[in-house]
């Protein structure tokens, strides 16, 4: 067993607050959190989303203009509604994501992080999805698998310590997210998270019986593909508009009945290539008895049942870990929590003359995201 060393123990035995900032999409979001010998605590949660709807599509320069004018005054929203000593550290999304979102976050923080004091530590966005379950009781142990299922991310992975991550299984097209919310998009559902309206729309009412709407069967539908460790998600897309064209003004009964359909074949999907990249990589899953479901679409209840009745039927997996909805979508609790798990394992702080990484493979992210190495 691993032992912390003494400068490690100081730094878990502190009272602490942390600051933290995302901005790598759509969503404006800052975080205060505070670290008591080893315990979290959420002292507040605040997120502003950008309205893409009428764009049907999340724009660059609107989510670059949208955290211009949300991210500082969410800051200063928190200062003026929570009396807090400055942060020990100043968290905040360095990549991947969109660079002028980033940059927005990335500044404002660096700015807070000279004027409070603070140490300041760029996060990488995935990290903070994959970690964000260890935040209260520090479970999952590490080895553990997760799903990472979001609007800009589909991926199996394996993770070994803060730093070491594997990728086990990815998409080879659009996430899992992005195909879910244009599929519902073409069957009319509209709104902000169009996955999460598509869910509640399919509790709302009766489904329409025996209508003909076929889905694809992407990455199975040949000999040999069968076996691909990967996710394809944008065939459901043309999938659901060759169908739709079959089909002339729909009632709210049938159109509940194609989004169960469409529902079934994107997660039924993802379920079956999960397992496919646990069962091809069974040789490494040796200590590893905990599932992680998380990002945006890993909030949906049916997804989860799906895939916690596969998995543990098929593998030793004996507890599994979905976050709370507002930790699973893009929040700036999960930038604080890495921020802490690599700040008090490792000692680490990021340079001021640092810029964000639009591109930053989440294996190896130490490598390339951690300047002047590790204590
Ligand atoms: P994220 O990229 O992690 O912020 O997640 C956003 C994505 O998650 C969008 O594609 C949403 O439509 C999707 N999403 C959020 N909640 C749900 C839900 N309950 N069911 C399905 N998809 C969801
Ligand atoms: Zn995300």
């Amino acid at each position: 067993m691993h032992l912390p060393s003494m400068k490690q123990l100081l730094r878990q035995i502190r009272r602490y607050h942390v600051l933290a900032i995302e901005s790598s999409c759509d969503d404006s979001c800052v975080a205060l959190l505070e670290r008591t010998r080893g315990e979290t605590r959420i002292v507040d949660n605040m997120k502003k989303t950008l309205n893409s709807t009428a764009a049907g599509g999340v724009i660059p320069t609107s989510a670059q203009l949208h955290h211009q004018q949300n991210i500082a005054p969410l800051v200063a929203e928190m200062c003026r509604k929570h009396r807090f000593s400055p942060p020990e550290l100043v968290a905040v999304t360095r990549g991947p994501g969109m660079v002028g979102s980033l940059s927005v976050g990335y500044d404002v923080a660096k700015g807070l992080s000279i004027a409070w004091g603070s140490k300041f530590i760029g996060v990488h966005h995935m990290l903070g999805h994959l970690l964000v379950s260890r935040m209260f009781d520090g479970l999952p142990q590490y080895p553990f698998v997760s799903l990472l299922v979001s609007g800009g991310h589909t991926m199996v992975v394996l993770s070994y310590s803060v730093l070491r991550h594997e990728i086990l299984a990815n998409t080879i097209d659009i996430a899992a997210g992005d195909a879910l919310d244009k599929c519902a998009r073409e069957i009319g559902i509209r709104g902000e998270m169009i996955g999460k309206q598509l869910e509640l729309f399919l509790q709302q009412g009766d489904k329409a019986e025996g209508i003909s709407f076929t889905m694809p069967t992407p990455l199975e539908n040949k000999p040999g593909r069968k076996d691909i460790c990967a996710f394809s998600f944008s065939s459901f897309v043309t999938g659901v508009k060759q169908s739709l064209a079959r089909h002339g003004d729909v009632d709210d009964p049938t159109r509940r009945a194609m989004g169960d359909i469409i529902q079934e074949a994107i997660f039924t999907h993802i379920t079956r290539k999960v397992c496919l990249a646990l069962d091809q990589n069974k040789h490494k899953l040796a200590g590893v008895s905990s599932f992680v479901c998380s990002g945006g679409v890993g909030s949906n209840l049916r997804l989860r049942s799906m895939l916690e009745a596969e998995v543990s039927k098929k593998f030793s997996i004996e507890k599994f870990h979905f976050p709370d909805p507002s930790l699973c979508t893009d929040n700036a609790v999960m930038i604080g929590w890495a921020a802490i798990e690599v700040y008090e394992s490792h000692g680490v702080t990021t340079g001021l003359d640092t810029s964000p990484i639009r591109k930053w493979p989440l294996q190896g992210w130490s490598e390339s995201g951690i300047e002047g190495g590790l204590e």
